[in-house]
This record gives C-alpha cells, structure tokens and sequence, in this order.
C-alpha cells in the first residue's frame, strides 16, 4: 500500500510520554476500531458528542473549523466517518514532501516523528516501510507509534522491522500505548490485549500510558498492569490525567499526578492543554 488517510499533519512539541518537550511532526492517520465515549463521564455513560458533531460534520471544511469535546475522544474527527471529508488520501511521494516541508531547516535534525490516530496500525501498517524508507526520511532518527494496543503488527510491517535488530539503523522506534481501561467506554475484553503489546517489545521500545481520573480507575489501571506483567511485559508504565480540554485537565492533573507518585509509576502530563488549549493541529 502506497498510501495513507491522514486527518492531520503538524508540526508541535510532543506533550505527553517519554517524549515530551521533544520538536515532533505529528502524522494522524484516520480510522478507530473504538470511540472511547466514556471519557469524562460518570462511570457508565457515554457521551453523544462527538455524535451530535457528525450530524452537522457537512458544515465544516478543514480541521481549524472543529469544536473541542469536553467528554468522550478529543480526537473524534479523525475516526468518525461523518468527518472522513476532512482526510485527504495522500500518496508517500506527497507526505513526505508535505512532512519535511513542516521542519524548521526543512531536513530532519532533532526532531521525532509520531504516528498518531485515530488508531495508527490499522491497515495503514502496510505502508509504514516505504514511508519511513522514503529518501526524504533520511536523518530521520525517533519514531512513535501512538496506539491503543490492540492491533497486532502486520507481517510485512514486522518483516520490515527485523531487518532493523540485523542491519540496525541509526533509528529507535517506540510503541506508546494507551490501553483503554472501562473509564474510556470500552470494554475489558476488547482493550486489554497483553500479547500484542508483549509483541511490541520485540520491535521496539513499548510503554503502557493509562488515561485516568479517580481511584476506581486506579484500581483498573493496578489490574490492567498485573495482567500485562504476568504476560511478560517489561517496559514502563505512566498515568495520564483525562481532560482534553483545559477546565477538565486541571480538574485531575494534580490528583493524577498524586496517584503516580503513591503508587511509584511515572506521570505523564499532556502539554499540549496548558500550552495550546489542546486546539486541533497542537
Ligand atoms: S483509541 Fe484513541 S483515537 Fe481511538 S477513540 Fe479512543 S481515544 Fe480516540
């Protein structure tokens, strides 16, 4: 595959996770197997958001037009297929272009690219080898992978990556996964998938970044992270405060970051709310 559906390209300081501060160009890929309408409510209940948005998706022409959510994924666009308009289908030759275009020195130096979504490794793993093999690439050194967890690596993509641990290159890839616990909406069964992300580590550096806001959540957060030792998963493990919207973030951030401290796990803040307002292409 040649091509890939992108909701947004940008260029920003990566706000959360073992990156953060870090200059990165920003590469959200459209397409979500959840919608993580839980987010920001009471235990239970969903938000319609994101629902009431695609009903008047037709009004809006480009991302710098879209509402902020308060509840449910504050990046609703770039999965809902009411807002698939928004998305253009590039071909490689053209992002590449348009991703060194957005670099300071238009050639890669510090910065780190993320591939975001959405939920980056749906089908569009297909194309990562001759994106990340194109010659504008070269210089390019870190690379993430924003992910739920859920999506095991395609064979090609895996191929593609072993050839790395034989010839490596001066590369580091990492696997930043945000598994969804029952506060996202999404049920246990469906996020929480030990051995994809167990597989992860074989390829690359992978983290567990956990979204909550209460002690309950906690509580999952502590079950999700037994269950993801027992399978063998080595790597770290961050708390993240929900609140993709200022007022929400700064209602749990402290709290959060209390928890992580109880309970010796790295916190992890989200910059880009206090620094941008979360704004789409921040
Ligand atoms: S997995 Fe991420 S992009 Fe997909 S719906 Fe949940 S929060 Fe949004």
């Amino acid at each position: 595959m040649n091509k890939i559906k992108v909701s947004e390209l940008f260029y920003s300081v990566q706000g959360e996770g073992r990156y953060m501060g870090v200059p990165s160009i920003f590469l959200r890929t459209f397409g979500c197997n959840f919608k993580c309408a839980g987010f920001g409510m009471p235990r239970g209940e969903l938000s319609n958001e994101a629902e009431d948005l695609g009903e008047v998706a037709h009004f809006y022409n480009n991302y710098k037009e879209l509402p902020l959510v308060s509840t449910g994924c504050d990046s609703y666009a770039s999965w809902h297929p009411s807002f698939k308009h928004l998305s253009p289908l590039y071909d490689l030759d053209t992002l590449a272009n348009d991703i060194v275009d957005l670099l300071p020195h238009k050639t890669w130096k510090e910065e780190h690219l993320v591939i975001t979504g959405g939920e980056p490794l749906l089908g569009w793993q297909q194309a990562y080898p001759n994106l990340l093999e194109h010659s504008k690439m070269k210089g390019l050194k870190e690379i993430t992978f924003e992910t739920n967890g859920t999506q095991p690596l395609d064979s090609n993509f895996k191929k593609y990556l072993s050839n790395w641990e034989m010839n490596p290159p001066d590369r580091e890839i990492t696997f930043s996964v945000s598994a969804k616990l029952p506060c996202s909406g999404e049920t246990w069964d469906d996020a929480i998938k030990p051995e994809v992300v167990c597989e992860y580590e074989q390829y690359g550096t992978a983290y567990l970044k956990f979204v909550i806001s209460t002690e309950e959540d906690m509580v999952d957060a502590q079950c999700a992270i037994a269950v993801y030792r027992a399978a063998g998963f080595k790597g770290h493990v961050y708390l993240m405060a929900v609140g993709g919207v200022e007022n929400v973030y700064l209602m749990n951030n402290k709290n959060v970051a209390l928890l992580a401290m109880k309970h010796g796990l790295r916190y992890s803040d989200r910059l880009q709310v206090p620094l941008f307002k979360n704004e789409w292409g921040t």
